[in-house]
């Protein structure tokens, strides 16, 4: 007889899992599920399945060694979904208690909700302490607002946590935010970029890239050169040699791109912070213990996780099921086949497609305004931009992506993450990369067959949705400029942007 049977999914691998908590090793056992619907209800990225599944399998080992009873089941032999898993492991072990922390998924949390009437054992949902903000918390800090703004609630948290915040209550440096000084280009000489670091797959990641292969040949994605660590160990020495190599220059280039720089000083934590092999308190205690690290470096990397990662969480439980529903601009264009296969001539995308099909990573920039960009001033339907974006990226839980993609990135929402849609021309990516100068299209160029179409598209976007968009304070600008458009320059850019659309979009 089992008390509890405690369930540990993919992205809950901490040490100091809710669910894990007052454990007993002699009469409770830990559940461990690999199973083909959450392999397969979108297209993942091969490596994103293989960083999952080999941390799920070093977690366990990790949990054996300890003396626990782990239940494992591996992709090869498993069932369909979470819940015939557990019928079956229930039948098997007979406890008397179901023991789960809080999913990280909605369609989740729907599907264990259900599991006290199918295996008629009481299941108890523990929230999930990895966060510094609950979801209770949030509810009640949006319900005191009128208006929903990150850096509200991102000052509130510095100010409960006493981070970055001086002797008499004031944040250090003397402000709360050093956006400001987060938007340099790289400049043409820099010197070297020390690269994350690369863990060597070992027997356990081995034998999961051959059942990944096998069992999901047609999935997106390149399986080689598997480098992403897959233990605690693994992900604390990432922490380390990020917090050591790029910290410094974080703040300053946090906006760059560049051709050959495909993580430039980001860290690439939030595939380890999203597993659970990080928790978002010791990676930010590890950075606030760096000495002679500039203000805006620092800052700029906790406002990210103690700002931005929480407040998405937020917003995400906020405002769920519906929120996934909506469609501010009735954007109804299909998503371009060289969103997966990198084939286009706009060097800016086929730069970020390829670097997303090798190595599952873009870094913010890249994803906000390359390929974002991009389908939100395509017009492309949000449920199709917001799959893309689940697939393809190792770090890539709804709960952080949608409301990313969804909200900040295609205006979805009608507002709720962002306060304007962040579309841009082509002149922005000249100023913020170097991908313009070998791109088949001409980025100073407006109209016609070679020019930009993030130039056309932008207008177009912008013409289109006038109505929606024209009283925003924040467009005034770009609306004054369309009212001294002549009627011939709109026609201009309604053709250039219907006849590409027309091209990309037809499959
Ligand atoms: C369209 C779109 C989709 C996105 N989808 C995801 C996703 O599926 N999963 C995901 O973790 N992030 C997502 N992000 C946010 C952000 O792009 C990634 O967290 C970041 O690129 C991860 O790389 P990094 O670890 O090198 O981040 P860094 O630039 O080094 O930032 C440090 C950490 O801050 C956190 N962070 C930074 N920005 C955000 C943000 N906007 N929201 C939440 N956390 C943030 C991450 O945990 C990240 O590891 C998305 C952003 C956009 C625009
Ligand atoms: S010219 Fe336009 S399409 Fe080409 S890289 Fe620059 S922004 Fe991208």
């Amino acid at each position: 007889m089992t008390r509890n049977l405690c369930i540990v999914l993919g992205d809950q691998l901490s040490q100091n899992i809710t669910s894990l908590k007052n454990l007993r090793k002699e009469d409770d056992k830990i559940l461990m599920m690999e199973v083909v619907n959450e392999a397969t209800y979108v297209n993942h990225h091969k490596k994103k399945l293989i960083l999952i599944f080999s941390a799920m399998r070093h977690f366990a080992e990790d949990l054996k060694k300890q003396g626990y009873t782990v239940i494992y089941s591996k992709i090869n032999n498993s069932s369909n979904t979470f819940t015939e898993e557990l019928v079956k492991q229930c039948k098997n072990t007979k406890p008397k208690k179901i023991v789960i922390t809080h999913p990280g998924e909605y369609r989740v949390l729907q599907e264990i909700k259900k599991w006290k009437k199918i295996v008629k054992i009481p299941v108890s949902i523990v929230e999930d302490e990895r966060f510094f903000c609950n979801i209770n918390e949030f509810e009640k800090w949006a319900a005191s607002k009128k208006e929903l703004k990150m850096e509200t609630f991102y000052q509130m948290m510095r100010k409960k946590y006493n981070i970055l915040i001086d002797e008499n209550g004031k944040p250090q440096g003397g402000k709360w935010n050093y956006d400001i000084k987060n938007r340099k280009r790289l400049p043409k000489n820099y010197p070297s970029i020390p690269k994350p670091l690369e863990h060597k797959p070992d027997n356990i990641t081995k034998q999961v890239i051959e059942d990944v292969k096998g069992k999901f040949p047609k999935h997106f994605g390149n399986l080689e050169s598997f480098w992403f660590g897959t233990t605690h160990q693994d992900a604390i020495k990432s922490l380390n040699e990020f917090i050591e190599n790029r910290l410094e220059l974080f703040g300053p280039y946090e906006d760059a791109m560049a051709q050959n720089e495909k993580f430039l000083y980001h860290s690439v934590l939030s595939i380890y912070l999203n597993i659970g092999l990080l928790e978002p308190k010791q990676v930010i205690d590890k950075v606030l213990q760096k000495k002679n690290i500039p203000v805006e470096s620092v800052e700029g990397f906790v406002r990210q996780i103690l700002g931005w990662r929480e407040y998405i969480r937020g917003i995400y439980w906020l405002t769920m099921p519906k929120y996934s529903e909506t469609n501010y601009f009735n954007a109804k264009n299909n998503l371009p086949e060289f969103y997966w296969t990198g084939k286009t001539d706009m060097n800016c995308m086929k730069n970020c497609v390829n670097q997303t099909i090798q190595d599952a990573y873009a870094h913010h920039i890249q994803r906000l305004m390359i390929t974002g960009n991009f389908s939100l001033i395509a017009g492309i339907n949000p449920k199709q931009v917001c799959d893309w974006y689940l697939s393809v990226y190792a770090d890539a839980f709804e709960w952080v992506e949608l409301p990313n993609t969804h909200g900040m990135t295609l205006y979805a929402d009608g507002g709720i993450v962002g306060t304007k849609p962040y579309a841009a021309s082509g002149n922005y990516i000249n100023k913020m990369s170097d991908y313009c100068k070998d791109c088949k299209y001409d980025v100073k160029k407006k109209e016609g067959e070679d020019a930009c179409p993030f130039n056309y598209l932008y207008w177009n976007f912008f013409l289109t949705n006038k109505k929606k968009l024209e009283n925003n304070p924040r467009l005034w600008t770009v609306f004054s400029n369309i009212k001294k458009m002549s009627k011939g320059k709109r026609k201009q850019i309604q053709n250039d942007s219907k006849n590409f659309l027309i091209q990309i979009t037809k499959t």
